[in-house]
């Protein structure tokens, strides 16, 4: 053993899968290392919902140490896993367990990995910091009164604070690159249907990709290869081969050929000083690094917020029509069986879900229809067209993830509207479907830290992974460390 288990899980997951299979310590070794390292620091930040020790330790135990990632991940709770609690961070399926497994988790175990727990979530993925959990408020790891970023932040905690080496999250509207973003992470939205749903609790069916948060664009990769590819199980995944994944950095000048796009739209007033300097100097360390960058329009970027809060609510309405009483979780007792559904839904979702139910049904309703729907599908075709056009010019694009850093826990409690402007950036990869990557660049005023995200052409994956993995290779931020152990 080369180190004390306590170090082991500073390693990467790319490192920590290379010394497993060098048999420096085993899969039992390292889950035991997760283990404590979650009981120690899990009381701070509230990342999991449900932490499933023996079962964790008793599949380590059957681990083939040989297999590609034998090693524990966490899995945010919107994504299935036999036999474990599946709430989505919703009192309405409050000790509800599904009887399978989602396909990108199944892909997973079966390449070696072991579920340690499953990770908090704004209910039903709705939201941006987390806090819409009807259980708990995840804390983030760099600054404990700050939210993570959401919904998929008890993922981004747990990474950020090595509680796990990855997990994987949700993005239906940045809810992978924004977490990431906020907790110094390396987050991969993918393209639409390219990581199957089958298994995912659907939430905007049309935008909802399952992806992974880690702490490289190497590691990203790695977790994402394997769970991408077609599956018949989900009628909207893709059947488009996967281009090779091997990270290459050559010569001084690894990105010489690479045209980069920086969106004017995305340089807008109100976005935070510490993150604008920093996302400027990031896309000029890509130039140094060979990249041609230049300045391109996405003119329709100004329709994606309100385009997305029509589109996501109303497949929202229809999503979670099934969450009656009678099929999934709890039920609250009545007299009538349209009492139970009153009481049910009235009773266990809670106000961000009610909002999104009410405007989604609204937008929906006849009469309604051609005025919100209707329009937003159009608008949302306009911002498909704008990347199309755009990636004729330039092979990707650069751009910040999210406006501010991560804010203070309750900052935005009773604004919904400035928790929606957090996503302005994030949409709209969303609404054409285009893969997003979020990745440390360094940090704000505050000592926070800010990302970068680069956005590709469909089924381009690995273009944004090969551009952030050059960028690793000549910085270190990615391997910077949240202060959490010295308090
Ligand atoms: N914040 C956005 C929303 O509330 C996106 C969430 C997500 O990507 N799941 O809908």
């Amino acid at each position: 053993m080369s180190k004390p288990a306590n170090e082991w899980t500073a390693l990467t997951l790319t490192q920590a899968c290379a010394a497993i299979h060098k048999g420096e310590f085993s899969p039992l070794e390292f889950t035991h290392a997760c283990l404590e390292r979650i009981e120690t620091l899990e009381p701070r930040l509230n990342a999991f919902l449900h932490i499933a020790g023996e079962a964790a330790l008793a599949q380590a135990a059957k681990t083939d140490p040989a297999s590609p990632l034998p090693l524990p991940i966490a899995v945010k709770d919107v994504l299935t896993v036999e036999n474990m609690p599946c709430t989505c961070g919703s009192k309405i399926l409050e000790g509800f367990v599904p009887p399978y497994t989602a396909t990108a988790v199944k892909r997973l175990q079966e390449a070696g990995a072991i579920v340690i727990g499953k990770t908090n979530t704004d209910e039903f993925a709705m939201g941006s910091s987390t806090e819409n959990s009807a259980y708990r408020v995840t804390h983030n790891p760099w600054d404990l009164s700050r939210v993570p970023g959401g919904s998929s932040g008890g993922s981004a905690a747990a990474v950020a604070a090595r509680l796990v080496p990855a997990a994987l999250g949700t993005d239906t509207g940045g809810s992978i690159r924004q977490p990431a973003s906020f907790c110094g992470l390396t987050g991969l939205k993918p393209t639409y249907g390219r990581v199957p749903r089958y298994g995912l609790v659907a939430y905007g069916s049309s935008l909802d990709c399952a992806g992974v948060l880690a702490q490289s664009a190497e590691d990203a990769a790695l977790v994402f290869s394997l769970m991408a590819g077609h599956d018949p199980l989900d009628a909207t995944s893709a059947d488009v081969p996967l281009p090779a994944l091997t990270l290459k950095v050559e010569g001084s000048l690894p990105l010489r050929g690479l045209r980069i796009g920086v969106p004017q739209e995305y340089f807008i007033s109100g976005i935070q000083p510490g993150v604008e300097r920093t996302v400027k100097n990031a896309i000029e360390q890509l130039s140094h690094l060979g990249a041609e960058v230049q300045q391109v329009s996405l003119p329709h970027t100004e329709y994606a917020l309100p385009v997305y809060y029509i589109i996501a609510p109303a497949e929202a309405s229809a999503n979670l029509a099934r969450f009656d009483g009678i099929r999934y979780g709890p039920r609250e007792q009545a007299e009538s069986l349209w009492e139970v559904y009153i009481r049910t839904r009235g009773r266990r979702f809670g106000a961000e879900v009610e909002r999104r139910i009410m405007l989604g049904t609204y937008a929906l309703s006849a009469g309604y229809y051609d005025a919100f729907y209707g329009q937003a599908q159009k608008a949302r075709t306009l911002i498909r067209r704008d990347f199309e056009q755009v990636f004729e010019q330039v092979d990707l694009i650069a751009a910040p993830v999210a406006p501010t850093t991560a804010f203070p826990i309750g900052a935005h409690g009773d604004d919904p509207l400035a928790m929606y402007l957090e996503d302005i950036f994030t949409l709209p990869a969303n609404l054409a479907g285009v893969p997003g990557l979020a990745f440390p660049v360094g940090f704000d005023e505050n000592g926070l830290p800010v990302g970068l995200q680069l956005m590709g052409p469909h089924f381009r994956e690995d273009l944004l992974l090969q551009v952030a993995h050059a960028y690793q290779q000549t910085t270190d931020w990615h391997l910077k460390r949240p202060p959490i152990d010295n308090k």
